[in-house]
């Protein structure tokens, strides 16, 4: 950015601008596989920092096209929806107030972390349902932005369910309020003369002229961070338009959120989990099946790499397990390191999780799974209460270590999240592994949301290697289009960034497509929030971004 334009933005900014080095590398890092540098990282002190920040870009686009704005809160996006090449909005430095309680709703600002959050919600006894598998290390800003999901989504849903009211920043430079609208209210906020005015007015317009094709291109998956939600904006039933709903997940491209009001849950007093260890998958559909008829809070599974990973990084076990030691938790993975001895290693392990206030329905709901599952034959434990809690440690943290431990690979999330109906899952998975087997220098992890058809598949590579890296889209086209041949959604919580929107014109045909730029064109028509996310994606720039160190 030139020195002018600096000066300019130094002028109007309350907060931190910084344009130092070691800033900008430090910045053009999420959790992605991209690598992407901004001119200028800000941290804006308030509402009127933002409002500042989105007229200086207004002010300047015209002789700077490529100005744009970022939003980034703890910047863990898997999709590179939090980099950019222009500036960079961070809001964990000054956005981070303690969340407010009243009832069972939290008033939260977007740079909170979320173990800051949950803090404060337990404290009443309740809880938000649809923390990632982050939840130590994202905050609350990319949790709406994103419309995150986790191992709560298959009983709870995903996070739009819970916004019930946001305050936004769009690229008028003004202050908005977003909630839920009854069919009055709409008709009077599309009546207003202005630029609030007429997004009402264009989004009704938008969504009932094309009602037909927005339902049928509708992906028949429980759970979607695919596009703009387009779809749950006008609620037939209750009559109301919120544009909460379209927001959610919109991955910052429709302006800056600056406090959500969340609704909550609350905390069951019992769980009961069973795990069950899976030597081939040939009955998985019949045990899903079962599972799912007794309704569990949710239904997680992982791969033999990620429990011999969990074996392997045992010392960061001990840590996340808060035991006393290693020998502790060595005891405590006993009986698994026999099954493996004498057994083998498990193919897959399920874990169905059964939560509730009365211990004796969870426990009849174990016994009653278990007689199910007995002609199958498969290794089954119960851990009761605290006992789950290393299973948990690694189905969440598995991917995190990956991240941080493995000398000379890295991982580069690019098919990690894609979603098919559950009983389809049986056929997919292989075929999807197949796939990724063909190609030499991918070795992969498997983890996901068994119960809701989503599944993470995190390779491993070294991604110096020209082959590899020539290899990435090859492989996401092939897994993609079988991800189509199923009906499915390319991803189900992580979202589209610069990896997912080139494919979003297969997911959902050209049409569709043109109601997504009609949409980011009504909010933002000088395109100033993320571009290249949601909306004009380019595959050759995201390959071209792709780290070449780590
Ligand atoms: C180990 C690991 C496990 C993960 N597991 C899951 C999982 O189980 N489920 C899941 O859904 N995701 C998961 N993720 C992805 C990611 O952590 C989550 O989606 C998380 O919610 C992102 O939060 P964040 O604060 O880090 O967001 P960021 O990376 O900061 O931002 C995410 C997106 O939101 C936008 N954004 C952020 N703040 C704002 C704001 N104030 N205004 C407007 N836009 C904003 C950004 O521009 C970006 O597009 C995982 C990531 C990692 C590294």
């Amino acid at each position: 950015m030139d020195t002018h334009l600096l000066e300019e933005l130094k002028q109007n900014i309350r907060g931190d601008v910084l344009t130092d080095n070691q800033t900008l590398i430090t910045y053009s890092h999420d959790a992605s596989l991209f690598e992407l540098k901004p001119q200028v990282v800000v941290f804006p002190k308030d509402e009127e920092d933002l409002k500042s920040l989105v007229r200086f870009v207004n002010n300047n686009k015209k002789n700077n096209p490529s100005l744009s704005l970022t939003a980034r809160s703890a910047g863990t996006d898997m999709s590179g929806g939090s980099i950019n090449d222009s500036i960079i909005v961070c809001f964990e430095k000054y956005f981070n107030h303690i969340p407010k309680i009243h009832g069972n709703v939290a008033t939260t600002k977007p740079g909170v972390y979320y173990r800051d959050f949950e803090k404060e919600t337990l404290k009443h006894n309740l809880i938000f349902p649809s923390y990632p598998a982050s939840r130590e290390i994202c905050a609350m800003g990319g949790i709406v932005n994103n419309n995150a999901g986790g191992e709560k989504s298959l009983h709870y849903g995903k996070t739009e369910r819970y916004v019930k009211r946001i305050k936004v920043v769009l690229s008028d430079g003004n202050t908005y309020e977003l909630k839920a609208l009854s069919q009055i209210e709409t008709e009077k906020k599309m009546q207003l003369k202005t630029f609030e005015g007429e997004i009402y007015k264009k989004m009704y317009k938008l969504i009932t002229e094309n009602t037909e094709d927005i339902v049928k291109a509708k992906p028949q998956v429980s759970k979607n961070s695919a596009g703009y939600n387009l779809w749950d904006i006008w609620d037939k039933d209750k009559k109301t338009f919120d544009l909460t709903k379209l927001y959610v997940g919109s991955q910052g491209t429709l302006g800056f959120l600056f406090e959500a009001d969340i609704e909550l849950v609350p905390i069951h007093k019992h769980r009961e989990m069973m795990i069950i260890f899976l030597h081939d998958l040939s009955h998985l559909d019949q045990i899903i099946d079962e599972a799912m008829r007794l309704t569990p809070e949710s239904f997680e599974a992982y791969d033999d790499s990620t429990l011999k990973l969990a074996l392997r990084f045992f010392p960061e076990f001990t840590k996340l397990l808060g035991t006393k030691g290693i020998i502790q938790t060595a005891f405590s993975f006993l009986p698994e390191f026999l099954m493996i001895i004498f057994g083998g290693m498990p193919k897959l392990v399920l874990q169905v999780d059964f939560t509730g206030d009365d211990l004796e329905t969870l426990t009849q709901k174990t016994e009653k799974l278990k007689e199910k599952l007995k002609p199958l034959h498969p290794k089954i434990r119960i851990a009761v209460e605290d006992q789950e809690k290393k299973y948990w440690a690694i189905r969440r943290e598995s991917f995190n270590l990956l991240r941080q431990k493995i000398r000379n690979k890295h991982t580069v999330p690019f098919v990690d999240d894609f979603v098919v109906k559950p009983e389809y899952l049986s056929k997919v998975l292989p075929q999807v592994t197949n796939l990724i087997n063909k190609h030499k220098g991918f070795i992969f992890t498997i983890a996901g949301h068994v119960g809701d058809g989503n599944f993470h598949i995190i390779p491993l590579v070294d991604i110096a290697d020209p082959k590899v890296r020539e290899n990435i889209p090859v492989i996401a086209k092939q897994v993609y289009d079988l991800v189509h041949e199923y009906h499915g959604s390319i991803t189900g919580e992580h979202n589209d960034g610069l990896i997912r929107t080139p494919y979003l014109k297969q997911m959902y045909g050209e049409k569709i497509i043109s109601l997504f730029e009609q949409t980011k064109n009504i909010f933002d028509p000088n395109n100033i929030f993320n571009p290249r996310k949601k909306v004009f994606g380019d595959l050759d720039f995201a390959m071209n971004h792709i780290r070449r160190n780590w």
